[in-house]
């Protein structure tokens, strides 16, 4: 069902997005991480006190033979996007053979992710090659979805042990080739002040879709001692999370030179990127 270009899932319908789980290997820490505890209780071995992200480390991905089998029942199954997630599903080697698989099955596919290994080079071409994001582009990926916890490097650095210099590094690379994108924020008591400015970032940029989460205390956060400094109000959240920040004056672009003019292929990629934009998840005809 479609309303001006608006996809809405029928109720009562069966969806048609589904969701590839490549496994919970994480390189993050994010403070409010549940599948932290889930590679925890997966490895059936306890975490000592202050390893709560060890699990996720050692944690195994699904095999990419194994992820495109799962990509081809949910074309054969009637699919017509998916997200891929972890862990972090841009530490999957097999990951641009995804996003191949899905485009062969004429699905939309997503990327959740951290940002933090986009820009890195592909380990196929050391010394001069593709970034990942590149090669994800050139695959012919529909969409990602960047983790925006913070809007400082230092609240990012506390909440993820990330940087958030690497995710606007590649969310301006995908602005330069006219590519959107969409963002998620967990809102937890360390980011409360942030939320205004978080919400600026976004804006900036090519977000087309913006998710706040409030943190949810289940799995091991049962006790008031576990989530203290985690969990915010809902009376706290308000404020900020609804605040007005006073209109900025009209946003002088900077100097964007040629399309994708730091990265070869995105220069390449950029005619059909744009072309792709109309393609995301929340916005298609159907
Ligand atoms: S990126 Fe995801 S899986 Fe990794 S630590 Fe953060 S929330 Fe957990």
């Amino acid at each position: 069902m479609t309303k001006a270009g608006i996809f809405f899932h029928p109720p009562g319908e069966l969806s048609q997005s589904g969701v590839l789980d490549v496994g919970l290997k994480c390189a993050h820490s994010c403070r409010f991480c549940y599948y932290s505890f889930m590679a925890e209780a997966a490895s059936g071995k306890s975490a000592s006190p202050g390893s709560q992200h060890g699990a996720l480390r050692q944690a195994a991905f699904r095999t990419t033979e194994d992820s495109l089998r799962i990509i081809d029942l949910m074309a054969d199954h009637g699919l017509i996007n998916f997200d891929i997630t972890g862990g972090e599903p841009t530490m999957h080697q097999g990951l641009p053979d995804m996003v191949r698989r899905a485009v062969e099955r004429l699905m939309s596919v997503r990327v959740i992710t951290l940002g933090q290994f986009l820009l890195r080079q592909t380990p196929e071409r050391q010394g001069g090659g593709p970034h990942l994001l590149d090669t994800l582009l050139e695959a012919g990926v529909t969409d990602f979805l960047f983790s925006l916890h913070a809007a400082t490097e230092d609240g990012f650095h506390e909440a993820t042990r990330g940087s958030l210099a690497k995710v606007l590094a590649a969310m301006d690379a995908l602005d330069r080739v006219g590519f959107q994108y969409s963002a998620n924020t967990v809102i937890h008591a360390g980011n409360l002040d942030d939320l205004p400015r978080i919400a600026e970032l976004s804006a900036a940029r090519g977000v087309y879709h913006h998710n706040f989460i409030v943190f949810n205390a289940y799995y091991r956060w049962d006790s008031p001692e576990s989530i203290a400094g985690l969990q915010a109000a809902y009376t706290d959240i308000a404020g900020p999370l609804t605040r007005r920040r006073a209109p900025r004056p009209a946003r002088v672009d900077e100097p964007r030179g040629q399309p994708g003019s730091r990265t070869g292929i995105l220069r390449r990629a950029s005619a059909r990127a744009r072309g792709r934009s109309a393609r995301h998840l929340c916005a298609r005809a159907r």
